[in-house]
């Protein structure tokens, strides 16, 4: 069949699962649920070829690592996610970006990342500046965008580049 694997990493707490479930159900709480890992499914329906857009919402990657393993290895496109108010969170994003490479290959073509940097409604508490993601973006030539999932900013924006992405690869020409 004809799915698109979204994957969505980054360390624990800097809004994975909030993103996830602002843009599959619109809505946003506040109360943190640790995830394991989760896949949303949505059916394509285009050129009646069946189908489905998965995204896979994992854990942090230090208690299953062979789970997050299977998730990028079976993945098509790539969310690296960390918290503008988390200083740490970006550099922690280094390792599973070498992963992703490492599991992929170089081919940013064929599987597209994007860098988001979440809670930017938390405008009193950032410890990392929109140039210091976008180093990162450049660096590792990837996309990237500030988000939150708290305030709806930006989210619709993300997933439709992923969306893009996958229109381009074979899904839906
Ligand atoms: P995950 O571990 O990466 O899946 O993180 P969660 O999505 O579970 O979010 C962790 C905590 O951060 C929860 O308490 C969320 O309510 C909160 N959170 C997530 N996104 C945002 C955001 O954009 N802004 C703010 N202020 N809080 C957020
Ligand atoms: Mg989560």
């Amino acid at each position: 069949s004809k799915d698109y694997r979204v994957v969505v990493v980054g360390s624990a707490g800097v809004g994975k699962s909030a993103l996830v479930q602002r843009w599959v159900r619109g809505t946003f709480r506040e109360a943190y649920l640790p995830t394991i890992e989760d896949t949303y499914r949505q059916v394509l329906g285009c050129n009646h070829t069946p189908g489905a857009l998965h995204i896979t919402d994992t854990t942090g990657g230090h208690r299953y690592p062979g789970l997050q393993r299977l998730a990028i290895a079976r993945g098509h496109a790539f969310v690296l996610v960390y918290s503008v108010t988390k200083k740490e969170t970006l550099e922690e994003l280094k390792p599973l970006y070498e992963q992703i490479r490492e599991i992929k290959g170089n081919d940013l073509q064929k599987f597209p990342i994007v860098l988001v940097g979440n809670k930017i409604d938390e405008s009193g508490r950032r410890q990392l500046a929109l140039r210091d993601g976008a180093a990162y973006a450049l660096e590792w030539n990837c996309t990237f965008v500030e988000t939150s999932a708290k305030a709806d900013i930006n989210v619709r924006e993300l997933f439709h580049t992923l969306l893009s992405h996958q229109r381009k690869a074979d899904t839906c020409p």
